[in-house]
């Protein structure tokens, strides 16, 4: 006879509605299963929570400080509170920060938040001791993706995605301390020259085009990247036999970014350099690209 094994459930209260979830849920899982959410920027939901952006943070009845939903695992008979004066004033300031440091306007959820908590990042500026961070040009070092560092908000998802949680090349860390901090693959190393193999997984967690296709990033600079307009057709990669589910977004009759779905099973979004970038080929010798789809010409650096 096969016994189930039964993980043992919690009782706790969310904003006054009592809630039930698994032994070691995070208040986060706890806070959803009871219909609610918070806001989350570093959080990634296929990669470990690290409660590095502070913005979901709760209340907690007996809790000194507010605490960071992603992390902090549920206990028996918690009361949680979602959206206290004291959570919107701390989740504000998070976004004025945010907001007062780097160029946030490709960064849909940050903007999104600000309009909700109301946040006014210049009633900063008279309190900046070193200014914002330096301005930086983007990296354009390669053929596939940028590094555009000035929209960077530090929340480590490229770190965790390029490390040991999905990719294990480890090619990137964050050098540098307070506004010098920066995401960096070693000694300011252009990406060819450093342990990337381009597989654009951390491009595909980066929240706010610090990281970004190069087809992106040079559509968005000449005016032509319209997200409105573009179809998502979901199909197969047709390089090797694993058969990884590709979402092909499409513009104008042409493949302009390939993402995966976060749903498949087989990939939870993330692909190798081939499926990300090794689409222009279709259109090689085509009316869409009479250039012959030459471009990315061939795989940069170590490939
Ligand atoms: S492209 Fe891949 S290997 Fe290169 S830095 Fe990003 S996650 Fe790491
Ligand atoms: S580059 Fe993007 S993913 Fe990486 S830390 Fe900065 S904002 Fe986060």
């Amino acid at each position: 006879m096969t016994r189930k094994l039964q993980v043992p459930l919690v009782t706790a209260e969310v904003d006054g509605q009592r809630v039930q979830v698994p032994e070691a849920s995070t208040l986060l899982e706890a806070i959803r299963a009871a219909g609610k959410d918070v806001p989350t920027l570093c959080y990634h939901p296929v990669l470990e929570p690290i409660g590095a952006c502070r913005i979901c943070v709760v209340e907690v009845e007996g809790s000194r400080t507010l605490v960071p939903a992603c992390i902090r695992r549920v206990e028996a008979g918690m009361r949680v509170r979602t959206d206290t004066p004291r959570v919107q004033l701390s989740r504000r300031m998070v976004v004025e920060l945010l907001q007062g440091s780097v160029d946030t306007s490709l960064a849909p959820d940050v903007r999104r938040y600000a309009a909700e908590y109301g946040a006014r990042p210049e009633r900063w500026e008279p309190f900046a001791q070193e200014g914002p961070r330096a301005k930086h040009a983007p990296k354009v070092d390669n053929d596939l993706y940028v590094r555009d560092l000035d929209r960077c908000i530090l929340c480590y998802r490229c770190v965790r995605a390029c490390g040991e949680e999905v990719q294990n090349s480890f090619a990137i860390a964050v050098a540098g301390r307070g506004l010098a901090a920066r995401i960096d693959p070693g000694f300011d190393l252009p990406l060819p020259d450093s342990a990337c193999v381009f597989c654009g997984n951390c491009v595909a967690v980066c929240p706010t085009e610090a990281l970004v296709p190069k087809t992106q990033f040079e559509m968005r600079r000449a005016g032509t990247w319209e997200e409105g307009r573009q179809q998502v057709v979901t199909t197969i990669c047709p390089y090797c036999g694993v058969g990884c589910k590709l979402n092909l977004h499409v513009q104008d009759n042409r493949i302009v970014k390939v993402t995966a779905p976060l749903e498949d099973p087989i990939t939870r979004g993330f692909l190798c350099v081939k499926g990300r970038f090794g689409w222009t080929y279709v259109h090689a010798g085509t009316a869409a690209d009479p250039g012959g789809g030459a471009e990315p010409s061939t795989p940069p650096g170590n490939l």
